[in-house]
């Protein structure tokens, strides 16, 4: 196996994609062929442990690393877990599962693949013959920020800078990342929003001047962004994981399969879940559901893809997304790897903000995916129902995903057993949860006490001592000098 590029080119090794994350003319990298796994391959996963079925998938899908190599850094990433299942599947009732994401140590899905990142980086500088420590840089509205700290803290040879926007998180969001440890973790807040800090990102990976300061530093810069092969490879695992524990538990049939329901934001979990598909995972239909950026809705109805829309605040804010990257690895196969179709799509999209795939397009893409979308109030609805009807408390984001499979079912009338993919803990977004049930509460810290009196559920210890933490970091710049901010920060 090799790792093309969506927009011509290859890479013959996983760990020279890992190291670069995107490819130097802006195309992304992906498997040039998926491995396959049979019935029995996919059953056999249900003997063992988490860490060893991510090894096993992982090992199918990087050419250069062994099973041997990739089982022990996947039982140190999810030792940082709060449960030994890892990702487990939660009932609704016997038609209706949820596959829970969140129970890393930032208690949002990013951590399934944030904890395994920063080990195959490093693996991947060693095998690359890389000498400088590699500076990982990344701009955040809230959860990735998060997840890459806690997923670089203290590794050998790396750092981690996460930029955010000062009074564009919220509360517990900022909490969670100026109360991180760790000797090699920066946090540095921007005077602007989240596309001023996420701009200033992108400038500094092609600034001469800053790449030359860094390397004198002894850095080489890279990115921890969901573009990055190395985040798309554990996200496979976990849907074939489930397929595993759903048939042994006879809550699915081979035969008859399982639908998929993903809260989308940048394409990069809903993609996963196909590439376990195309591997042989018995997965009949992906259901992609968005919030009230809903691009991808008319896309998939409609076969155009239009950006020109305003960027709406939801309350499902990590899907709060009009340019979806990941999509560009489904577009490759839709193209049937011709990259020219591809460069000539994105080009458009760059250009005018809209492309069109066309009907034939359309038709292919229709028979595997469905969308819709669910607008804040449609959320809070589900929330209250999901609630009402199986006392378990849905975030806003898992909520939009549930809301759509009733959209799905009611317009198909398709009763194939369901997945619900479940990306974040209510307790990350508990004001707009206990809202959701009628409890007014403002105070997030005050939510979460409320939260756990009416769910019944423990508040996960990531958040509990959350508020006597001291805060270790309070830098702050304005978008243009975020060069000058690191250089400084690295000084030290
Ligand atoms: C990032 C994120 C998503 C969206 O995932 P994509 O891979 O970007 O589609 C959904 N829910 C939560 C809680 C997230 O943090």
């Amino acid at each position: 196996m090799r790792y093309i590029c969506t927009r011509g080119g290859e890479c013959d090794a996983a760990s020279r994609a890992i190291l670069s994350g995107i490819a130097e003319n802006g195309g992304l990298f992906a498997p040039s062929s998926l491995p396959h796994m049979s019935k029995s391959d996919i059953e056999a996963l249900s003997a063992l442990s988490y860490p060893e079925r991510a090894a096993c998938v992982l090992d199918l899908l990087l050419n250069d690393f062994s099973h041997e190599e990739l089982l022990p850094m996947m039982q140190a990433a999810y030792s940082t877990f709060d449960t030994p299942a890892v990702a487990p599947v939660h009932a609704l009732n016997g038609d209706t599962h949820v596959l829970e994401l969140f129970h890393g140590p930032t208690l949002a899905f990013k951590d399934m693949a944030l904890q395994v990142l920063p080990r195959l980086m490093t693996a991947s500088g060693k095998k690359q013959q890389e000498e400088h420590n590699i500076a990982i840089l990344t701009a955040t509205s809230g959860d990735t920020g998060k997840a890459a700290l806690a997923g670089f803290k203290d590794v050998e040879g790396t750092s981690v800078t996460v930029f955010y926007p000062l009074g564009g998180v919220s509360a517990m969001q900022e909490m969670q990342m100026v109360t991180s440890e760790g000797q090699n973790v920066h946090v540095i807040g921007v005077h602007g929003n989240f596309d001023d800090a996420q701009n200033g990102v992108k400038r500094l990976f092609t600034d001469p001047d800053f790449i030359a300061k860094m390397k004198d530093q002894g850095c080489v810069l890279s990115s921890a962004n969901s573009i990055n092969l190395g985040r798309l490879v554990p996200q496979v695992a976990y849907y074939l994981s489930a397929c595993a524990d759903l048939l042994a538990s006879g809550a699915i049939t081979w035969e008859k399969g399982l639908v998929v329901s993903v809260p989308t934001g940048n394409f990069g979990d809903i993609l996963a879940a196909w590439y376990a598909m195309q591997m042989g995972a018995p997965i009949k239909k992906l259901l992609c559901a968005s919030n009230a950026n809903d691009v991808l809705t008319t896309f998939f109805k409609t076969g155009v893809y239009d950006r020109r829309l305003p960027l709406h605040k939801t309350i499902s804010p990590s899907m709060d997304i009009l340019i979806s990257s990941n999509l560009e690895r489904y577009l490759y196969c839709l193209a049937d790897g011709n990259s020219d179709q591809v460069n000539a799509w994105m080009h458009s999209l760059k250009q005018d903000g809209v492309y069109d795939i066309g009907e034939e397009k359309l038709s292919i893409m229709q028979q595997t995916y469905f969308a819709d979308y669910a607008d804040d109030n449609m959320t809070r609805a589900e929330i209250r129902r999901v609630f009402r009807d199986h006392d378990y408390v849905m975030d806003t984001h898992t909520a939009v995903a549930s809301h759509v499979l009733n959209v799905y079912r009611a317009a198909t009338q398709d009763d194939t057993p369901a997945l619900i993919v479940s990306t974040a803990s209510p307790y990350k977004f508990p004001c707009d949860v206990l809202s959701a049930l009628g409890v007014k509460e403002s105070d997030a810290f005050k939510a979460l006490t409320t939260l756990e009196e009416i769910s019944g559920v423990a508040i996960p210890a990531a958040l509990s001592q959350l508020h006597n933490m001291p805060r270790l970091h309070d830098h702050a710049c304005h978008p243009a000098d975020m060069d000058q901010a690191i250089l400084k920060a690295f000084e030290k």
